[in-house]
């Protein structure tokens, strides 16, 4: 085969070949920097990176339902855009990683191209496809961003190379088998070697390994589905088939912080079909709120997830990473960055329902600074300075753009409002109704559909009922929760009585 192309990073293992099992690794700060750089990474952006095979609760199924959802369906067709391709607030770290396997950089700017635009005074623009401009029409790309603005790490970075893009220092770290990262000492090794019952040390083989993009995507992909990623990884052992089991539900469904039982703000009312003995639930009705405060955990950043929930998935290790960041590796994280793992923000206007219960902060919009006028700008891009300024063109006649203003500041539009009728928070359409299947499959309402779904179901109709729920701030916040942790019956586990599941739970368990 031929050798991976890109940059490697090797990692070196200390693997029990008897045992099949690798101890632990070592690496340089360029692995962990990978590593910590997960946490700000949005939960679609990794369905998306792992095809939709991420097996983080039900999150395929509903990036799957964004994908399917027609753009009438959203505010704007940005939103679609928003919710399948989030951007990353720390992009302007992460491209600095020696590896970033989220390529999606995202330096395209889209303006309005209409020179007589009546919003012309606005300087907008977007880093969002099919953002709609104040005077109606949509925003197309001028081009890529020759820099990226608000990146103002750069310098300080380049003034001490020694240290990493979150890591600082130059020193050699140990990551255990289920991904806890510390600096390595004799004792933290001699440690290891006990907990693992190794009298010498020379029955350890030290492999080598050289990490790709691609490898390190199918390493976040062990990160997410095993307790000991680096051995599943090493010993190629299959991954395992998506088995989110209801225990996981039971005993961690309900948040660790209980907080005041709120309604939500708008009034969550939900309808139900489900079975008159509470025994299944066939569908929800629901409107604009309830379908954006799924849609909207694709946005937020999985380090997010992790401080409200103490994980991101029913398997995985990815917790054990977040907790050394402000635990056993605290000391050896740049001071500036440690807020931007453990409670990352959101990029600008990708506030919403979600991310307001989970309390994770927007960025202020970014601000562009262009040396050009705005109609230079829109005619030409970032290479109309030229004409803007003046220059001898090929007949040495000196040209110029006859406006006065040479330089201005682009202020980012919001791409989820549209003619400034909406406040522009949510990303769907309030002109719609939506079904939600107990699966979390998410379709416009149609008669059509809950007939099928009535018969699929096998259950007679004289057995079935409808109530509505209004849903309170912590029911909402149960549901997220089961969101990223269950990849079935999530509707009817937080909506049926989930303290009768567990008691019947534990009563089949006995025999
Ligand atoms: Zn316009
Ligand atoms: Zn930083
Ligand atoms: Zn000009």
């Amino acid at each position: 085969m031929a050798k991976p192309e890109g940059p490697t990073i090797g990692v070196k293992l200390f693997v029990d070949k008897e045992k099949k099992k690798v101890l632990f690794a070592e690496s340089d700060k360029e692995f962990v920097d990978v590593l910590f750089s997960f946490l700000t990474m949005p939960l679609g952006t990794i369905v998306r990176l792992l095809d939709k095979q991420s097996q983080m609760g039900c999150l395929d199924q509903l990036y799957k339902s964004v994908e399917d959802l027609n753009l009438e369906y959203f505010q704007t067709s940005a939103c679609k855009a928003m919710l399948l391709k989030p951007l990353n607030a720390a992009s302007g770290h992460c491209r600095r990683l020696k590896i970033n396997v989220d390529g999606s950089v995202p330096r395209v700017v889209y303006v309005c191209k209409d020179t007589s635009c009546s919003a012309l005074s606005d300087n907008a623009f977007s880093s969002f496809p099919g953002t709609v401009c104040k005077c109606g029409k949509v925003m197309e790309s001028i081009g890529q961003c020759p820099k990226y603005d608000g990146d103002t790490e750069t310098a300080a970075a380049a003034a001490c190379s020694e240290d990493g893009v979150f890591v600082k220092g130059c020193l050699k770290f140990i990551v255990t088998h289920d991904l806890q990262v510390a600096p390595a000492t004799t004792s933290l090794m001699m440690s290891l070697f006990e907990k693992f019952g190794v009298l010498d040390p020379a029955v350890l083989e030290q492999q080598v390994l050289q990490f790709s993009s691609e490898k390190i995507t199918c390493l976040l992909k062990r990160l997410l589905t095993s307790k000991q990623p680096l051995t599943d990884h090493y010993f190629e052992a299959p991954v395992p088939q998506d088995d989110a089991s209801l225990e996981a539900l039971v005993q961690n469904l309900h948040p660790k912080q209980e907080s005041e039982d709120q309604e939500m703000p708008g009034n969550l009312k939900i309808r139900v079909l489900q079975t008159k003995d509470d025994s299944a639930l066939l569908y929800a009705e629901v409107g604009v709120d309830f379908v954006d405060s799924l849609f909207s955990l694709l946005s937020i950043p999985l380090g997010s997830a992790i401080k409200l929930y103490g994980q991101c998935s029913a398997k995985g290790c990815l917790g054990n990473v977040y907790r050394s960041i402000d635990g056993s590796v605290q000391e050896f994280v740049r001071e500036e960055c440690q807020s931007l793992l453990l409670d990352p923000k959101l990029p600008p206007f990708f506030g919403c329902c979600a991310s307001k219960i989970l309390q994770v902060d927007e960025l202020a919009p970014r601000e562009l600074t262009i040396k050009a006028c705005f109609v230079c700008f829109k005619s030409l891009g970032f290479s109309g300075c030229s004409l803007c300024h003046g220059y001898y063109n090929s007949n040495y006649v000196f040209v110029k753009c006859g406006n006065m203003v040479k330089s201005i500041k682009l202020c980012e539009a919001n791409p989820k409002q549209k003619g400034g009728c909406e406040k522009g928070e949510v990303y769907v359409s309030r002109k719609a109704n939506f079904l939600v299947t107990d699966d979390l499959r998410v379709l416009p309402l149609s008669l059509a559909s809950t007939v099928k779904i009535v018969s699929d179901s096998k259950i007679q109709t004289s057995n079935l009922v409808v109530k509505e729920i209004t849903l309170t701030k912590s029911k909402v916040m149960e549901l997220q929760r089961a969101v990223l942790l269950l990849s079935r019956n999530i509707l009817s586990s937080v909506l049926l009585h989930p303290k009768k599941n567990k008691k019947l739970h534990h009563y089949h368990r006995m025999y």
